[in-house]
This record gives C-alpha cells, structure tokens and sequence, in this order.
C-alpha cells in the first residue's frame, strides 16, 4: 500500500482512464486504492479542463475553492485522502511557485537518473513532489528520513501538509514570522508573491532578520501566522518567547509551534544544568535547556492566552500517509482568540 505522485499529463491520463471507479457502484474498488498525490500545473494547456475534472471529483468545498483559487504560474497540488461513496476526499496542496516546483522536478529526475536503483517509488515527500525507494539517512547516517531533493524531515513534511490544508495561510498580504527557517520553506516562503515573510533568526547568516524570540522588535498585531519549530526548546526564558509570539499575532492569528516533548509528569529543567557537556548528558543536546512535558508545554502557551490543540500526525493522517510521507512530531496548533 503506497501513494504516488504523477505528473499533469499522467494525472489527466490516470483520473480519465479512472472515471467508472468514482460511480458509486465501484465503492468497494476504492479501498484498493492508495493515497494519490496529483501535481498539476495550472500554467498548462490543458489545466482548466483538469482543474474542472478535480473540482467535480472533490468533496470538500474547502478543496474545490482552493482549486478555483490555483493561479496562473503556480503549482496546483491535491492530496486525494480518501475515497468513498463515489467521492475523493482531497486536501489542497497548494501554492508551490512554478519555477521551484520545476527545479524540484529536475532535480529528482537527475537524482533518479544517478541513483537507479532508488527509482522505485515507496517513500513519497508532499514538500517537493518527489519519490523514491527510501528516504536518505539524517546527516549522512541516522535513521533513514530525510528527502533526497527538498532535504525535508518528518517534522517538515508534517507542518508542510498542516499549513497548505490551512487556506488563509497563503492569503494576498499575509504577514508571515518565521523562526529559525529551514531552506525549504525558507526558499517556498519567501518567494511567494503572496506571502509579506519575515524569516528570523539569532544568527545574522541564517536569516534576514536578527531577532531573540524573548524580545521581538516588531508591533502587536502585525503577523497573520507565525511558524516556531524546534526552538523554544533552546530558550531559557521560553515563557517570554510564547508571550512575545502572542503579542505579535493579530487576533484569529495561528502560530504553529513544534518542540521535542515527552508524556511524562513534569517538564524537567534544572538552572543548574548549564554546560553543553551537562545538557548533552540531561537533555540529550548540548544546546537544550530542558525537556519538556507534553501537558505542561500546553499548559505555558495556554497561560499566555493561546488557545492550543495538539495535532498528531497519526491521528490527523492516520498510519498509511504516516507511512508514505513519513511525517513526525507533533504541532502544537496555537490560535489567538478573535475577541
Ligand atoms: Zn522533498
């Protein structure tokens, strides 16, 4: 059991060639079925007939306005979820700017064509489209999950599905604070035209903006979303950081936060622990300065006024896209009240 990602004319040909299954009559066919990942190009010829023919087959309204929202030069990505009583179920992946997604597309076909034995498609990334045998092992040899074109692992390709399936995301001028960005979505983000993106960081060379989570040198109420991945497990005072992040959303704002986190009693932290060597020893990593509970991490944003659900990939995707996508971690969804 596996998904795959085609490309347009193949997808045409596929949904064409497939029309009988989605009568009703074929119901216990589609359970056969695996997860489709469609890329369709809404620049091509053909695309509006294509877009009409996804738009008739998906269930959920939120899909079918995204697909009407597909605009010219990018890239129109569907995730089909499920299939049932005669209807896909598909969740928009959506707004990758053409020219990456084809540098993506390029660079996959010349890593195929190095790496032949990698061709056969069972490891699926939502980031860039691409398929292979087997994810590539984290820095050179750790578990096998890193994707071998976009460079993404689990806990990217989670967030990435989470904030495409998030339809004012992408919105014409929203503002986006991003903390410590990684090169995907570094280089997806920026170059949206739709996107007002403010990528931050400590280091000078890592981002446009030098900026400490615990003192953000921007108004109240300025950002639509903001993303804060794998850091505030780094901030001494991350209470700040969460009450700063509050502060500059506007009202309704998201912020999408991810951090190690464990089910167990307390968040362990001790002012003490304070040398690399320490931490590796206590936390794991030199750079941490705690490990935290998952119910107390709720607990902290919850205190700054956040309102906080906690998204399992395996609960929102269940175990099959787990599989194919290997998506990981869990993402702390954070909304500010719009009151
Ligand atoms: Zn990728």
């Amino acid at each position: 059991m596996a998904g795959f990602t085609i490309p347009f004319f193949s997808a045409a040909r596929y949904l064409s060639r497939n029309v009988s299954l989605f009568m009703p009559s074929a119901s216990a066919a589609f359970c056969l079925l695996p997860p489709l990942a469609l890329n369709a190009t809404t620049a091509s010829r053909n695309s509006s007939s294509l877009r009409a023919m996804i738009t008739s087959f998906v269930g959920e309204r939120k899909s079918v306005d995204l697909a009407a929202k597909g605009c010219r030069g990018f890239r129109l990505r569907i995730v089909v979820l499920r299939f049932s009583r005669g209807r896909i179920t598909a969740m928009p992946v959506a707004n990758l700017p053409l020219h990456i997604a084809a540098k993506y597309s390029l660079d996959h076909r010349r890593f195929i064509a190095r790496n032949p034995k990698l061709a056969e498609p069972t490891a699926y990334c939502p980031c860039c489209g691409s398929s292979f045998k087997e994810w590539r092992p984290v820095f050179g040899r750790g578990r096998k999950a890193e994707c071998h074109v976009c460079h993404s692992f689990e806990r990217h390709r989670h967030i990435w599905l989470t904030i495409d399936a998030d339809r004012d995301f992408f919105s014409k001028g929203s503002k986006l604070l991003h903390f410590a960005p990684e090169p995907f979505f570094k280089n997806v983000f920026g170059q949206n035209p739709n996107l007002d993106y403010f990528d931050c960081d400590l280091a000078k060379e890592r981002a446009t903006y030098q900026v400490d989570i615990t003192a953000i040198p921007f108004g109240d109420e300025k950002f639509d979303r903001v993303i804060c991945s794998h850091v505030l497990e780094h901030v001494p005072d991350d209470r700040k950081g969460m009450s700063e992040m509050f502060r500059v959303l506007k009202p309704g704002g998201i912020a999408y936060v991810m951090v190690p986190s464990e089910v167990r009693a307390a968040t362990y932290e001790d002012p003490a622990i304070n040398t690399p060597e320490l931490r590796l020893k206590h936390y794991g990593q030199a750079t941490h300065v705690r490990i935290y509970s998952r119910d107390d991490f709720v607990a902290r944003l919850q205190e700054c006024g956040f309102v906080v659900e906690v998204q399992f990939p395996r609960r929102k995707y269940g175990e099959e896209m787990c599989k194919d996508f290997l998506l990981g971690d869990n993402i702390y969804i954070c909304s500010k009240p719009d009151y």
